[in-house]
C-alpha cells in the first residue's frame, strides 16, 4: 500500500513511560513512522536522556563527559517531562498516574527498564555502590581516579566491565562471584573457563564460591573503609564495593494496575509487544516477549532490544485498522567490552544446544557457535566481529550448516552452510 492511499489510524495521544533507550527509541520512531500526533516521553530521572553503556566504559574513565543521545527533541515535537516518576496507572480509564498528577493518554508505552539488585541491608550504605544511572557512574568516577582498592560484587558483564575500567584506571580490584565461575547464568562452564583467565591477565584478583555474607565499615583506603566478609569468614578490606548480581525489571510501580507480570516482574508482552492491557505497550529491559523463532518467552536485558522493540511498537500504533504489522521476533544481540577483548553474542541457546568452537579460546579470537539439529541459532564472538555478523545473518535467515566447515577457524563463517 503506498503511503498516499493507505489510510493510518486517527492520531492519538501517545505517552511513553521512560526515557531510556527504549523510550526515547519508541518516541523517534513513532515520528519515523509517520506518527503526527502528540507523544509524551516521561522519564523519572532528571538527566537530558542518555545511553547506558558508555556509563561502564568511557563515562566511568572519564573519557567522555557524558553519553546524552544526540536528538533534537522539540525539533520532533516530542514533549519531555523529565523527573517526572510514573506512580500507577489505571488502564479502563486510559490515566497514568505520575508524581507530577495525572496524565491522560490514547496509547500506553512502558518502557521503565531494570533496576540493579542490591545486596541485602546495604541500601543507603556509603561506598556501597551500583552501576546503572549516570549518578551511580559519577560516583564512582572521583573513586577510580583516586585509585582505591575496589571489592566487585558479580562477575557478570557489568562487573567484568567495571573491573576492566577500575584497573584501567589503576585500582587493586577483587572481583567475587558466588557462582565457580564468571557469567554462570549466561554461560556454559567451558565458554566461561577462558574468560576466567582473563581477569588475572588484567592484574584483578577473581574469587569463585564466595558469597558475600556482609559489608562493615572498616579498614580500606576509602572514605569510610569497608570490609566485605564472605560467608567462608574471608574479609576483604575495600575503599569501595561495587555491586553489579544482575537486574531486574522495574515494574514495582505497576502493582495493582491489573497488568500482567511474568515470574521475574516483567510486563508480559504479546509478539506486537502488546500488553494484557487494551492499548499499552511494553518494551525493552521492561518486558518479555514470546520468540517465534526460539518457541520461548524471552526477556532481554540488552541495548539491541530497546532499539530494534521500539519500532514494532510504532509499527503497532501507527498501523491503520485492519494492518497487522510483522510480530517481533528478533536475533538477539549484544556487546561486551571487558578486559581488552571485544565480545558479541548473537541468538539465543539453551543447555540442549551442541557447541562447537571455532579457533583456540586460549588465543586472542575465537567463536563458539551453538547449533540445533543443523541450524545455527546462537554465536559468541571474541576478537572475531566478522564471525559475528555473518553468523547473525544465518541465525536470522536459518540456514543449514555444515558443522566439519563451521569448526573451521579459516573458512569464513558464511561459507560454512551445509
Ligand atoms: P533503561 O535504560 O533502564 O531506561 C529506563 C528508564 O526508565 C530509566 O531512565 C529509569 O529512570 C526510567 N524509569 C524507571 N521507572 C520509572 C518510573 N516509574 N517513572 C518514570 N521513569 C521511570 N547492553 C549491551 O548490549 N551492551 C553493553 O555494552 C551494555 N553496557 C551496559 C552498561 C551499563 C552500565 C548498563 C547499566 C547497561 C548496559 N547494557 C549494555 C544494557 C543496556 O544499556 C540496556 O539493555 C538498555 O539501557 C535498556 O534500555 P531501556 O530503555 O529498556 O531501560
Amino acid at each position: 500500500m503506498s503511503e498516499q492511499t493507505r489510510e493510518r489510524a486517527p492520531e492519538r495521544r501517545v505517552v511513553v513511560v521512560g526515557a531510556g533507550m527504549a523510550g526515547v527509541q519508541t518516541a523517534v520512531a513513532l515520528r519515523e513512522q509517520g506518527f503526527t500526533g502528540p507523544v509524551t516521553l516521561i522519564g523519572a530521572e532528571p538527566h537530558q536522556p542518555y545511553d547506558r553503556p558508555p556509563l561502564s566504559k568511557a563515562v566511568l574513565l572519564g573519557t567522555a563527559e557524558g553519553s546524552a543521545f544526540d536528538i533534537d527533541f522539540e525539533a520532533l515535537g516530542i514533549t519531555l517531562r523529565l523527573g517526572c516518576e510514573a506512580l500507577g496507572v489505571r488502564p479502563d480509564e486510559h490515566v497514568l498516574d505520575t508524581s507530577e498528577g495525572p496524565v491522560p493518554y490514547d496509547r500506553l508505552v512502558l518502557a521503565t527498564g531494570a533496576e540493579p539488585l542490591r545486596l541485602p541491608d546495604t541500601e543507603g550504605v556509603s561506598g556501597v555502590h551500583l552501576l546503572r544511572t549516570l549518578d551511580d557512574a559519577e560516583r564512582l568516577r572521583p573513586l577510580l581516579a583516586r585509585q582505591h582498592d575496589i571489592v566487585v560484587v558479580g562477575a557478570g558483564w557489568i562487573g567484568a566491565e567495571f573491573a576492566t575500567a577500575a584497573r584501567e584506571a589503576g585500582c587493586a580490584v577483587t572481583v567475587v562471584e558466588a557462582a565457580d565461575r564468571p557469567l554462570a547464568g549466561a554461560l556454559p562452564a567451558e565458554v566461561a573457563a577462558p574468560m576466567t583467565r582473563w581477569y588475572a591477565e588484567a592484574g584483578a584478583v577473581l574469587r569463585t564460591h564466595a558469597r558475600v555474607r556482609r559489608v562493615e565499615p572498616g579498614e580500606g583506603s576509602g572514605e569510610p573503609g569497608h570490609v566485605v566478609v564472605l560467608d567462608d569468614g574471608s574479609r576483604l578490606p575495600a575503599g569501595a564495593v561495587v555491586v553489579g548480581i544482575g537486574a531486574r525489571p522495574a515494574t514495582a510501580w505497576l502493582a495493582g494496575s491489573g497488568i500482567a507480570l511474568g515470574a521475574h516482574g516483567e510486563v508480559l508482552a504479546d509478539d506486537r509487544l502488546r500488553t494484557s492491557a487494551a492499548d499499552v505497550y511494553a518494551v525493552g529491559d521492561c518486558a518479555s516477549f514470546p520468540s517465534g523463532r526460539y518457541g520461548e518467552r524471552l526477556m532481554v536485558h540488552h541495548w539491541d532490544n530497546a532499539l530494534q522493540g521500539p519500532r514494532t511498537v510504532a509499527a503497532d500504533i501507527v498501523a491503520a485498522a485492519g494492518e497487522l504489522p510483522e510480530p517481533y521476533d528478533p536475533v538477539p544481540y549484544f556487546w561486551s567490552e571487558q578486559f581488552g577483548r571485544f565480545v558479541q553474542y548473537a541468538g539465543h541457546h539453551t543447555a540442549a544446544d551442541t557447541t562447537l568452537w571455532r579457533g583456540d579460546p586460549a588465543s586472542a579470537a575465537w567463536t563458539v557457535c551453538w547449533l540445533r539439529e543443523d541450524r545455527l541459532v546462537a554465536l559468541l564472538a571474541v576478537g572475531r566481529p566478522r564471525d559475528l555478523a555473518q553468523g547473525r545473518r544465518l541465525i536470522q535467515a536459518g540456514t543449514a550448516m555444515d558443522p566439519r566447515l563451521l569448526a573451521d577457524p579459516a573458512q569464513p563463517l558464511k561459507a560454512a552452510t551445509a
